[in-house]
């Protein structure tokens, strides 16, 4: 079983990694890898370039075995759908291998508005994080198809390719990549908030400053 864990990434810090890597040890994942979008398609573009943000996500990755930076999305044009990475993933891993695509409660809570999200539940589960901030789906709609596709068991999640949501509790860290960006461009350091090769790359790259 692999976990996807797609995002904007800009940049990827404490509260994308911390989480993960309890799912990592928590769940009978082998690898989980990072996907960074190309086109956001639900909120304003990224301010870091696609290849700064992939950069940003290697370094973050590198040396924590079973975390992979994958730069699938980046490779194709035009908006990027999870429905077409999964479709992708699905073409090169096969259709039995279990796929979870990992997301925190905000994210999730906005599933409905998804292209295809039904689809996306076809071909994989999804594992949602609590986020500080982010309530449990108040939906109806989105309550309405998630109560027989829940699980409590993490146990059942290898059993089939896709089409269960399980809910855990991970590490709350309030952080967020704006907050990130609004700090540096106050010309304060975001140290401690995200990992020092992605810091560094920040400085490097001069990035988020106004
Ligand atoms: P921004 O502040 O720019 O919107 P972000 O910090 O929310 O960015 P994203 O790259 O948009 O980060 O998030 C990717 C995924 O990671 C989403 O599923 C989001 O819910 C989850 N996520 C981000 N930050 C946290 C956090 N602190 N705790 C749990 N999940 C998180």
């Amino acid at each position: 079983m692999i976990g996807v864990f797609g995002g904007t990434f800009d940049p990827i810090h404490f509260g994308h990694l911390r989480p993960a890597l309890e799912l990592l040890q928590g769940l009978p994942l082998r690898e989980i890898r990072f996907v960074p979008l190309r086109t956001a398609v639900h909120r304003t573009q990224p301010v870091a370039t696609a290849a700064q943000r992939l950069a940003m996500v290697r370094a973050a990755v590198a040396g924590q075995p079973g975390f992979v930076a994958d730069d699938r999305e980046l490779r194709r044009t035009g908006d990027s759908y999870s429905y077409d990475t999964l479709a992708s993933l699905r073409a090169e891993l096969g259709p039995r291998l279990p796929i979870c695509l990992l997301t925190g409660r905000d994210a999730f809570a906005e599933l409905p508005t998804w292209y295809r999200w039904r689809d996306i539940a076809d071909l994989a589960h999804w594992v949602v994080m609590r986020r500080p901030g982010a309530d449990a789906a108040t939906d109806p709609e989105l309550r309405h198809w998630m109560a027989p596709r829940l699980a409590t068991d993490p146990a059942v999640l290898p059993r089939t390719p896709g089409g269960r949501v399980l809910f855990r509790d991970v590490t709350q860290l309030d952080i967020s990549a704006t907050a990130i960006r609004a700090r540096i461009a106050l010309g304060l350091s975001p140290g401690f908030l995200l990992p020092e090769g992605v810091l560094a790359f920040i400085e490097r790259e001069g990035l988020y400053r106004p």
